[in-house]
């Protein structure tokens, strides 16, 4: 590995930090604990860190990376040939095509580039039904938003959306000294699992995007007027929702409740003018 860095400038831009501890790269083998037969998909595999003791540990593994040199320095090693590689960005990978050829749930896993990480777990959140679990490194700051709690700093949209679709556990801190080059933040390692009986319920997944949105528009405002277009005075004390709270004390489940109550006022307004037109 050491050899292959002194062929690799690690480029800012696909946020390149590689794993170099070999104690914190096995603590992360054993939380992903492969089985021979699963279909798992690592995203950025860089120097392989993580790749090599991993695919030894199955039959094949898919790697999606964006950076062609990488991939050049990984076709000369080894364990290659159990590779199915892609080499693009893992924004724009097809996971459901991918799900109907193996047919069985997919597992995904990555040391993420710090610069995607919140958008491609928005992305693979709207895939959640293919997804068996996630394993990832993030920034020490957003996995603390993902499994944030009301009432907290960190808890706002990130953290409904999330824990709305899984479980979420954080499970290993990694030292910035771990990486290569060092980064500037902490990171830790988590894992998340979709719920298999969920506590919550929307109809509509959109409905509760667009309610966080406006609810947490102004963080220092009060619900009463964070939600003043989508809800009356009246609406909010028929929920039981004290409107004089901040969006950061309302509760997942209290999201979920306006979410719905707003859908069944939206689909009956719809068939108002369906009648009347
Ligand atoms: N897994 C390795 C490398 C982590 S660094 C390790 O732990 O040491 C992040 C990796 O993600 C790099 O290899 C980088 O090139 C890759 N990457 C960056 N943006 C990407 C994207 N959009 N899609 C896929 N891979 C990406």
């Amino acid at each position: 590995m050491i050899k292959n860095f002194k062929k690799h400038f690690p480029l800012k831009k696909y946020g390149q930090n590689f794993l170099v501890n070999k104690n914190t790269i096995q603590d992360i083998v054993k939380i992903i604990n492969p089985k021979t037969k699963q279909t798992l998909i690592e995203i950025g595999p860089g120097l392989a860190a993580l790749t090599k003791p991993i695919c030894q540990l199955l039959e094949e593994l898919i790697v999606i990376e964006v950076d062609p040199n990488l991939l050049f320095l990984l076709k000369k090693r080894s364990f290659y040939s159990k590779l199915i590689v892609f080499c693009q960005s893992a924004l724009n990978f097809n996971y459901v095509d991918l799900f109907y050829k193996k047919k069985q749930l997919i597992r995904i896993f990555g040391n993420l580039p710090y610069n995607i990480s919140t958008s491609l777990i928005i992305l693979l959140f709207k895939q959640i039904q293919f997804i068996q679990d996630m394993n990832f490194m993030l920034q020490k700051e957003v996995a603390e938003r993902l499994v944030s709690m009301p009432g907290n700093k960190s808890y706002g949209r990130l953290s409904i959306i999330s824990q709305y679709y899984c479980n979420i556990k954080i499970l290993l801190d990694v030292r910035p000294e771990d990486f290569q080059p060092i980064p500037k933040v902490n990171s830790v390692f988590i894992n998340l699992t979709p719920h298999t009986n969920s506590p919550y319920f929307v109809y509509d997944i959109n409905i509760l995007s667009y309610v966080t949105k406006n609810a947490f528009q102004n963080r220092r405002k009060i619900l009463r007027h964070n939600l003043k277009n989508l809800f009356s005075e009246k609406e909010l004390i028929i929920l039981n929702i004290d409107s004089n709270l901040r969006a950061e004390n309302i509760s997942i489940f209290q999201y979920c409740q306006l979410s719905n109550y707003l859908y069944k006022k939206l689909n009956a307004i719809s068939k108002v003018n369906k009648i009347n037109f």
